[in-house]
């Protein structure tokens, strides 16, 4: 008798624990991984970015507590950083070896498997917004250069001047690269996880500093720079994007979880061992369902951040 009662107390207790997993809900995001150190940066620069990660955070943790959607929340999030001309997406975004600013960015529902995808738009002020609506008025996922910001100012968002992304610390960096001491961070990415349970993941960025003109990364890329899906985690990516788009990293680590039974921590560590092999530089940002998270890159820093219903907000910038 005693065996049973004991036996019924854990099934409870693990009943119970099951059931607040599910109500899990939060957000992580990143903002670029690089050669972000802290001897490179002085404290008003550290201060301002650890600020805009917590507004961008918080903006994402209101909506999902409110009970909105993640796919909200990743928007929304993403588009406090594309604003801000400290990250290298929308406003602030790198410049092209032309001296022109081609931004590229996607969106992923992990409910209902949906995707959108802009690259190499030149006027849309939130690219992230013109991707999602490719992911809901469109039968596509991907548009591309003028017909991707032509639709856009037809879907009625704010359309700007390709001067309007420019700045001139972005301008320097361009300098610099074509004398080769290329800078290459800040492009912005979120995962979220609502209260329904639903994963939804987001990726803008500006690309790579003295880039092509015409080149698209993997942010842009469903698989590469970023994945969602409910059956395993959404991911969002930072770095070097050729080896992401060649080492289908985002899709990689869902992959991973699904086929091999790894956690979300294991399946990401794993991607970037590989990305390391390969020579690749950069860094990744996961979440599962349970809203467990992982934010692992192998360069100097990478500026990053989580908030969870638990109240942990944590906003991080090297590495620790
Ligand atoms: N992954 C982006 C790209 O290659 C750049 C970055 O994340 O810094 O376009």
């Amino acid at each position: 008798m005693k065996k049973y009662i004991i036996i019924t107390i854990v099934l409870f207790l693990f009943a119970c624990n099951d059931r607040a997993n599910q109500n899990v809900f939060g957000l992580v995001i990143h903002g670029g991984a690089g050669t972000i150190t802290k001897e490179n940066m002085n404290p008003e620069k550290e201060t301002a970015y650890l600020n805009k990660l917590t507004e961008a955070l918080k903006t994402g943790y209101k909506i999902l507590d409110k009970g909105g959607s993640s796919i909200d929340a990743v928007e929304a999030t993403i588009r406090i950083m594309e604003d801000s001309p400290l990250f290298n997406a929308g406003k602030g975004a790198v410049f092209t070896s032309a001296g022109t600013n081609e931004l590229d960015a996607s969106i992923m529902d992990g409910n209902t498997m949906q995707a959108g995808a802009v690259a190499g738009v030149k006027t849309v002020k939130n690219p992230i917004s013109a991707a999602r609506k490719v992911m809901e008025e469109t039968w596509h996922v991907l548009l591309a250069g003028d017909g991707a910001d032509a639709f856009a100012g037809e879907q009625g968002l704010d359309i700007v001047p390709n001067v309007y992304f420019q700045t001139e610390e972005r301008f320097k960096s361009l300098m610099r690269a074509k004398e080769k001491e290329a800078e290459k961070h800040g492009t912005v990415g979120c995962v979220a996880l609502d209260k329904k349970g639903n994963l939804a993941a987001g990726t803008s960025t500006g690309g790579l500093t003295n880039k092509m003109w015409g080149r698209v990364g993997d942010s842009p890329i469903i698989g590469a720079g970023t994945y969602a899906s409910n059956e395993t985690c959404g991911v969002s990516g930072t770095g070097q994007g050729e080896y992401y788009i060649r080492g289908s990293v985002a899709y990689d680590i869902a992959a991973q979880m699904e086929y091999e039974q790894k956690t979300v921590q294991e399946a990401a560590q794993s991607v970037i061992e590989k990305l390391t092999k390969r020579g690749g530089a950069g860094g990744v940002i996961a979440m599962d369902r349970k809203g467990n998270i992982a934010m692992p890159f192998n360069t100097k820093g990478m500026y990053r951040g989580y908030y969870l219903n638990s109240g942990d907000l944590t906003v991080r910038i090297y590495k620790e």
